[in-house]
């Protein structure tokens, strides 16, 4: 593989390698793009196969935070990192903090948060070499778990595409699928419990699904099955590829707005979704809450007002729909559209700030 070739091709901006001996790290970092801001992206644990597959990988993520970010109105560049090995036998205080210590030699054009195989304790271990990092503790001038801020950011997209679809903001009486009920599925259901929708939720976690009856008194479903159920919207909040070529023509919904990363199993199924005229939410337009309440973290944590921009999502699903009914592309298409304008028309004007400018 030309690494050389492979970064020009998708515009990244700088590849990092690390490695440190005493430690057996192995660290990929990727800067997409710092054209809005910092790049900002988790750093992922995982025993990839090859050197090759944790370099696809992390250019992958990178360029798709740039986008995640743009198109979430952040000043904040796209980037990702990973450690290449198993988090539960090869992490240890030494290694992360080695590897903080390249986070923190680009001087705050990469931030760094926690993602697959990295947890909050690890970060603010990371924080002990760097200041590069967000998603600490609380104690620590954190703002913890982004996922009740993810959940919040699903309920207004969900509210979009029901404005659009049936003219009104409210959920009440609708009947939404929840599948996967864990850290962000559980906590959308509960507000969909308040919104006085009808829920059916799946999982794969018997325990899962039995906290979430036993506190909400919803209706359950088989995991195969819950996207084949009747209903006004299903919600993905489980595992990427949800939507393929195999389930698209199974969806028995008017709307598809949920949680989890990487919805569509391939590009095409944007495609599939609208002509099975089924209005599809794009994930990352969706899931945004997570990363918008941690870039809070940059200028002073207060949930409060983190909450408020979380709510904003409402209208930025809003926008992407009004784009792919105008332009008449799909919504996925239209999601990225909405990126790549506000990096041209911002990039050239935003003020310029430093990373310490961000850090107060
Ligand atoms: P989680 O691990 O807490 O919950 C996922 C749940 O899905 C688990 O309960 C799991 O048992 C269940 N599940 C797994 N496979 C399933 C299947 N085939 N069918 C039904 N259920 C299944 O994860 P989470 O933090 O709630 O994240 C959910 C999704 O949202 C993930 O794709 C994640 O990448 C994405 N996301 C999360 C955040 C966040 O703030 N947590 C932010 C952005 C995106």
């Amino acid at each position: 593989m030309d690494v050389f070739e492979r970064i020009a091709d998708e515009g990244h901006e700088q590849v990092v390698h690390c490695y440190d001996k005493a430690t057996g790290l192995r660290a990929v970092i990727a800067v997409h793009s710092t054209r809005l801001g910092p790049a900002l992206g988790g750093t992922r644990f995982f025993p990839y196969a090859s050197e090759a597959e944790a370099v696809e990988d992390v250019l992958r993520l990178a360029r798709g935070m740039t986008y995640k970010a743009a198109a979430a109105g952040l000043d904040l560049g796209g980037g990702k990192a990973v450690i290449i090995g198993n988090p539960a036998t090869d992490k240890s205080e030494p290694l992360l903090r080695a590897y903080a210590r390249f986070v923190d030699a680009l001087g705050g054009r990469y931030i760094t948060a926690e993602d697959v195989g990295t947890t909050q304790p690890d970060m603010d271990i990371v924080r002990k070499e760097t200041r590069h990092v967000t998603g600490i503790s609380q104690w620590l001038g954190g703002s913890g778990d982004p996922s009740a801020a993810t959940a919040w950011g699903v309920l207004h997209a969900m509210k979009a595409v029901g404005k659009r679809l049936w003219g009104t903001t409210s959920l009440a009486g609708r009947h939404v699928v929840v599948s996967g009920v864990g850290k962000v599925g559980y906590c959308l259901t509960r507000h969909l419990v308040e919104e006085r929708a009808r829920i059916t939720v799946a999982d794969v976690n018997a325990a899962a699904v039995e906290r979430t009856v036993g506190d909400l008194q919803v209706d359950t479903v088989p995991p195969e099955k819950a996207h084949t159920v009747e209903c006004d919207i299903f919600s993905p909040c489980a595992m990427g590829g949800a939507l393929s070529p195999s389930t698209i023509p199974e969806l028995r919904c008017a709307g598809v707005v949920g949680s989890a990363n990487n919805q569509l199993a391939t590009a095409e199924c944007g495609d599939l979704l609208a002509e099975a005229g089924v209005l599809y939410a794009p994930d990352f337009i969706v899931n945004a809450g997570g990363i918008i309440n941690i870039a809070e973290e940059l200028v002073g944590y207060h949930q409060e007002r983190a909450y408020e921009q979380v709510r904003r999502i409402y209208d930025t699903t809003d926008a992407v729909l009004e784009t792919a009914a105008a332009e008449g592309v799909t919504t996925a298409v239209a999601a990225e559209r909405l990126a790549e304008r506000r990096i041209e028309a911002v990039a050239g004007v935003r003020l310029f700030r430093t990373p310490d400018d961000l850090h107060h």
